[in-house]
């Protein structure tokens, strides 16, 4: 069996060969190369990036001065179709996470059985930092600098952290304007009067309320199950209203200030309206407060993290009481965490699937686009369903046939399809 392990040279750096693998991907490659087989070459074409971005550019600040900004993207395989994925504006952003990213949106793409590859961008930038006309100048300014090499057909960006769908409007702005055409299927999660899609706003919960249904079908959970939920941004508090409102009783959320806790229940209805008064879920009425860590720990039947990765981790991944751990958030459990949970024999239900609405729906944005025809939100909420229920079934029936994991099955599912495509390519 190949392994995709990293090569350094005696000093211990990475040999030049290995220096623009996605570190990240060579852990989680290493675990499925254990359970399928994989040759060198295919590792090899999983573990680096077709194409990765690195450019700074000018933005005139309001003061009169000029700052240059970086800028990254990664367009990780497009062996599936154009590569596709968001943008992010943050101060931490660097070329290694945005490869991992992209490395995730690949496999995200895949699973759900869309025609997308893995993309993945960002800017290094305080966003808060910046007046609306400055982060007009730097959204247009990343499209100039990189408006050659995307394209409907060839890479699809999207929101991602700190940007909204006016920064996507503006950069299809600037886009359209450079080509003198226009062409919303450049970019999704647009506002909806540029073509923008009914659903995209909550297509990410949504989509894991269908991947919660059919596990709890297949672990026999009555609807009198009870639900904690980590984390109640967009992600969390979508989720919770839609359990919520088909009668499913949540018994904890919290948000970065801390947690409530209601055995019998919280009205999920009345705390959205309570969060927005008070900016934060702590205080609301009828129940009791608790932490953060004390939310992972508490008794329930499905744990949702739903707010920033390694949340559970060696350290309280054993104190998990959870029969399910549903990863809405993106990288919620580190990898030794998911070993403990394996052993426990709670059920990890990944990321690539759980919270792969969003970019479901990204796509019938697009195909909305390209046929001039948006679809009515009935419709589109039951393409979503079925997309999202046929790649649970397909995760669920590769686990079970390898006797692994959610996660690992999730990979298998992922990487085969991108394999495939590949070979008859003739990469390899
Ligand atoms: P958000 O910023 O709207 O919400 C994040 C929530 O987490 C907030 O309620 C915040 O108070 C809470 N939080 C912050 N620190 C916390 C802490 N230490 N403990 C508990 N809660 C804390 O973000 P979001 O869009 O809801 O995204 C949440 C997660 O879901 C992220 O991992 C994101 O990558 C993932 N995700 C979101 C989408 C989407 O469409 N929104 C799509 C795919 C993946």
């Amino acid at each position: 069996m190949a392994k995709a392990t990293l090569k350094t040279g005696k000093d211990g750096r990475l040999m030049k060969n290995e220096q623009n693998v996605c570190i990240h991907c060579i852990n989680q490659i290493d675990k499925v190369a254990g359970i399928i087989d994989l040759s060198d070459a295919e590792i090899d074409i999983l573990k680096q990036p077709v194409r990765a971005f690195t450019f700074s550019f000018p933005v005139h600040m309001d003061n009169g001065t000029t700052k240059r900004f970086v800028g990254h993207r990664v367009q990780f395989n497009d062996a599936l179709g154009p590569t596709k994925g968001g943008i992010r504006f943050h101060p931490e952003v660097d070329l290694e996470e945005v490869k991992t990213l992209a490395f995730l949106m690949t496999l995200k793409c895949a699973v759900v059985n869309i025609p997308f590859g893995g993309a993945k961008g960002g800017v290094v930038v305080n966003p808060k930092g910046l007046s609306k006309n400055e982060l007009e100048r730097l959204s247009r300014g990343y499209i100039r600098s990189l408006h050659k090499f995307i394209g409907p057909k060839v890479d699809i960006p999207a929101p991602d952290v700190y940007t909204t769908p006016q920064v996507m409007a503006w950069m299809l702005d600037e886009y359209e304007k450079i080509n003198f055409e226009h062409s919303p299927n450049l970019i999704t999660g647009k506002p909806l009067s540029l073509g923008g899609s009914l659903v995209r706003d909550y297509a990410t919960s949504q989509g894991g309320v269908s991947v919660f249904k059919q596990m709890a079908k297949k672990m026999r959970l009555s609807e009198t199950s009870t639900i904690a939920v980590q984390g109640f941004g967009n992600a969390g508090s979508q989720f919770a209203e839609i359990l919520f409102n088909d009668g499913y009783k949540i018994v904890a959320v919290s948000d970065s200030q801390g947690g409530v806790y209601n055995r019998e229940g919280i009205n999920i209805k009345e705390l959205m309206i309570f969060k927005e008064k008070n900016s934060t879920v702590v205080g609301f009425s009828g129940t009791k407060k608790i932490t953060n860590e004390e939310l992972m720990e508490i008794e329930c039947d499905v744990l949702v993290p739903a707010a920033l990765s390694d949340q559970i981790h060696k350290n309280n991944a054993d104190k998990v009481k959870a029969k399910i751990v549903l990863e809405l958030a993106n990288a919620p459990v580190t990898s030794e965490a998911d070993n403990i949970l394996d052993n426990k024999g709670i059920v990890v239900v990944p990321d690539i699937l759980t919270n792969a609405g969003g970019v479901g729906v990204s796509y019938f944005e697009w195909v909305q686009n390209n046929y001039s025809f948006p679809w009515k939100e009935d419709e589109i909420l039951e393409r979503l369903d079925k997309l999202m229920t046929s790649a649970f079934e397909d995760v669920y029936e590769k686990s079970k046939h390898y006797k692994c994991s959610m996660r690992n099955a999730a990979y298998i599912v992922g990487i085969n399809r991108v394999l495939e495509a590949e070979k008859l390519r003739g990469t390899y």
